[in-house]
């Protein structure tokens, strides 16, 4: 199944320049959106991990759902002020400006091995950004899987060391 076909370029969102990538005709398609996360399962079947971390908002509707198909827990890493606990907080750059994103300190346990969830990968600060949370949790980093690279943006540079794999480049 061709998921490319589901994701709509929109120019110009949020801001000038920006090529939007809305993955919301993947979603709303029963056959797709169920394809996109059974693939990120194959990709990461075997990888010995023990929870699934997800970055606010779009990276929760991929990662809650592949938590659940690997038999694992779901982490969220929230915008700065929306987590109710105790927090570790890291500050990262966006393709279009910058953001704090925060985790529950007991989030994650020491020495777990962590599955990082998002749907585009652009230039790597969010994935970055969330690789320093998990880690700073005393967690390993173990795989990191996004619906789509956008491969002109190098991203993929910020995150060497780390297994990204992406189902789609464009
Ligand atoms: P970055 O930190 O630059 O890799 O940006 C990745 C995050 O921002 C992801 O959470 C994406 O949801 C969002 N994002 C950045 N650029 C785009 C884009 N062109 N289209 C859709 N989402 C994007």
């Amino acid at each position: 199944m061709d998921l490319s076909r589901y994701i709509r370029d929109i120019p110009d969102f949020p801001q000038k320049g920006i090529v939007f990538k809305d993955i919301t005709p993947l979603l709303k398609d029963a056959r797709a959106f169920a394809a996109a996360v059974e693939a990120l399962k194959a990709l990461f079947a075997g990888g010995g991990f023990d929870t699934v971390v997800a970055i606010e908002a779009r990276g929760y509707i991929l990662g809650a759902p592949l938590a659940y198909a690997m038999g694992l827990g779901f982490v969220p890493i929230r915008k700065l002020g929306k987590l109710p606990w105790e927090t570790y907080q890291a500050e990262y750059l966006l393709e279009y400006g910058a953001s704090t994103i925060e985790i529950h300190r007991d989030g994650i346990e020491p020495d777990q091995r962590v599955l990082v969830v998002d749907d585009v990968l652009a230039t790597g600060g969010t994935l970055e950004g969330t690789a320093k949370l998990v880690e700073r949790c005393g967690a390993t980093v173990a795989g990191m899987g996004v619906l789509l690279e956008l491969t002109d943006l190098r991203g993929r540079d910020r995150l060497q060391g780390y297994r990204l794999e992406a189902l789609l480049q464009g």
